[in-house]
């Protein structure tokens, strides 16, 4: 099965983010998503895992299946929270043997409503290694890299080291959805300056919808710059103007991540494919 450091190093690489959907309507709206997206032939496509493991089976059945059932190449979101050392190796380990390549290891957050959240593995960078050892030299292992800093961090310059350290560990990067190149460029050259080149995909979120993108920001620790915010909230009731401006701000932010060296461009699709066509159709992108 193709492995995505192998794609990165003749990159760049399109890539699409899905969730496992709750129930058959959202089945219905994924794979819909992915039968409009396919066509475009995206160098791989990733699942994401449940807060808490709460998606555990799904995000398993369905990384299973794009592999079975599409021409698409998965890579399986884990994170550690909630699970044991041996939960998280039995999970690699069915991974493995369904010859999953790609793996994204993740600390994971606690749930929203629970407030009993463990961690056995306490960083994404011992998930990391236990991927490895799992693995057995069959997995591409991928981390998130977070380019404002994570929410939880103390300080930019910690948190920076944290990632470049992990990111020695691991064969690649993807990072959350930021709207300044600044944010995204200015952490390559933290990065490069502490001996770190290890790639990392810029992660895109096109703005479909005012709210729901102010909550992701929240939620994210992605800050809307403030004339985009000005922008969208002179049309917030124009549904269609919104889309309209979030496009073409989220082509102008991935041609200017291509120009400036990227290995490739990551998006949040959120089961939808509309969006993400415009872009790639905006950035004139051949099938790869
Ligand atoms: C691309 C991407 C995909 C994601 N997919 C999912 C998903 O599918 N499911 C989901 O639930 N969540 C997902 N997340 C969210 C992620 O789980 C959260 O952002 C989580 O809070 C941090 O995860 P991490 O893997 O970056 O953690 P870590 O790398 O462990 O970092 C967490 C915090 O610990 C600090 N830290 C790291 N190492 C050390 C150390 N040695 N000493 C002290 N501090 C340290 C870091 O600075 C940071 O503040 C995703 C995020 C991204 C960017």
């Amino acid at each position: 099965m193709t492995r995505i450091d192998t794609l990165l190093a003749q990159g760049p690489t399109i890539s699409f983010e899905f969730f496992p959907p709750r129930d058959a309507q959202g089945e219905e709206v994924l794979w819909k998503a992915l039968a409009e997206l396919e066509p475009l032939a995206p160098s791989f496509v990733s699942v994401t895992y449940g807060a808490g493991g709460s998606t555990r089976e799904r995000t398993h059945r369905l990384v299973v299946d794009l592999l079975t059932r599409t021409s698409l190449v998965p890579m399986a979101h884990l994170t550690a929270v909630n699970h044991t050392r041996d939960e998280l190796a039995s999970i690699l380990t069915r991974y493995r043997d369904a010859t999953i390549a790609n793996v994204l290891c993740l600390r994971g957050d606690p749930p929203r409503d629970a407030s009993d959240s463990f961690w056995e593995l306490e960083r994404a960078s011992d998930l990391v290694t236990l991927a490895r050892e799992v693995g057995e030299g069959r997995f591409a292992i991928g981390v998130a890299a977070h380019p404002e800093g994570h929410p939880l961090a103390p300080d930019l310059a910690s948190d920076r080291g944290h990632l470049a350290a992990k990111l020695r560990l691991a064969d690649f990067g993807v990072t959350q959805f930021f709207f300044r190149l600044s944010d995204y460029l200015g952490m390559v050259e933290d990065l490069a300056a502490r001996g770190c080149d290890t790639p990392v995909v810029p992660g895109i979120m096109p703005v479909t919808n005012v709210r729901q993108i102010t909550r992701f920001a929240e939620l994210s620790g992605a800050e809307l710059p403030a004339e985009l915010t000005e922008r969208l909230h002179a049309v917030r009731d124009d549904a269609a103007e919104v889309r309209r401006i979030g496009v073409e701000v989220a082509t102008q932010l991935c041609q200017d991540l291509l120009d400036a060296g990227a290995p490739g461009l990551h998006f949040y699709t959120l089961n939808r494919s509309t969006a993400t066509r415009e872009i790639h159709a905006n950035l004139g992108l051949s099938r790869r």
